[in-house]
């Protein structure tokens, strides 16, 4: 990587790279390297280990998507756990919904937290919010405790699976959160690129089917992101994905750049080669 230009290797046969207007931040922290630049087209761009995070101009693709759907088709959604999500990004977009009581956040790396909230702000705008609990943890650990209130819907930030986030990709840790899930609760997950990821994309909904009964991936555009298609995955005990609290759905819609109620039901139709890659799992 030279100093003008911030690039992402995929396996060694896919670079994509923007050019740096100026660095913010850069270090090793005991879990992963952080980079945070200005860009043109994205704005303030966050680097983990060299993979392009989160950037000011995009992120609403991705926060949006992480977020919404479970947050109203949940049976309820007034206690919020969050894994990852180090940025703010997802905190953000739960907290935007009024009927959030609680959000415990469980972000493995400190390092990150401080660094956006003092170069990302307009991304991490709600920490401040005095519903919000942080916890600097792992998310795979809290969620193997067996004393925690259940929640009514967990959502999974997370990295790709190597390094810290490789604990928040096994088939123990979805059947944790499914156990701390409240009655009608919902668990969602981002489920990286089904097209360049594919083998870690049906890895994960094959490891979802085994630790819940209902599965159903998302997609939307990423456009940082390697690719640049994305997936999302919902998972519960037998919620229905498409029935949306029309309350919920009402306070926050007006205010998503990119989410809204047609994006909601296009986002879970399946292309032919998801629908084949599932049928085979
Ligand atoms: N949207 C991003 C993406 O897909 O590239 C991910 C955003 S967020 C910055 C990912 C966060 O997950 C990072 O801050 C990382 O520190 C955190 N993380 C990774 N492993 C974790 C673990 N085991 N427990 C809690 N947080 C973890």
């Amino acid at each position: 990587m030279s100093d003008d230009w911030f690039e992402e290797t995929y396996r060694e046969v896919f670079r994509v790279g923007l050019r740096v207007k100026k660095w913010f931040h850069r270090s090793q922290s005991e879990f992963q390297r952080i980079d945070i630049f200005d860009s043109e087209i994205f704005g303030r761009v966050l680097g983990l280990d060299g993979v392009l995070n989160t950037s000011e101009g995009a992120e609403a693709f991705y926060h949006e998507q992480m977020v919404h759907p479970a947050m109203v088709s949940a049976r309820s959604a007034r206690r919020v756990l969050l894994i990852g999500g180090g940025d703010g990004g997802t905190a953000r977009e739960v907290l935007r919904h009024p009927c959030v009581e609680s959000l415990v956040m469980v972000e493995i790396d400190g390092e990150v937290v401080e660094a956006c909230k003092r170069h990302l702000s307009t991304i991490g705008s709600a920490w401040e919010d005095p519903r919000l609990e942080l916890i600097i943890g792992d998310g795979a650990a809290y969620v193997a405790r067996g004393d925690l209130e259940p929640f009514d819907v967990i959502l999974l930030d997370g990295t790709d699976p190597e390094g810290p986030g490789e604990a928040l990709y096994t088939a123990n840790f979805y059947g944790n959160c499914r156990a701390r899930l409240a009655e009608g609760g919902v668990f969602a997950l981002q489920s990286a690129s089904p097209f360049i990821q594919r083998e870690i994309f049906f890895r994960a909904q094959a490891r979802l089917r085994a630790a819940f009964p209902s599965v159903h991936p998302y997609f939307g555009p990423a456009p940082l992101y390697c690719s640049g298609v994305w997936s999302w995955t919902h998972a519960s005990d037998g919620v229905d994905p498409l029935a949306i609290d029309e309350a919920r759905l009402a306070a926050i819609e007006a205010g998503c750049f990119y989410y809204n109620r047609e994006i909601h039901r296009a986002a879970f139709v399946q292309p032919n080669f998801i629908r084949q890659g599932l049928a085979k799992l």
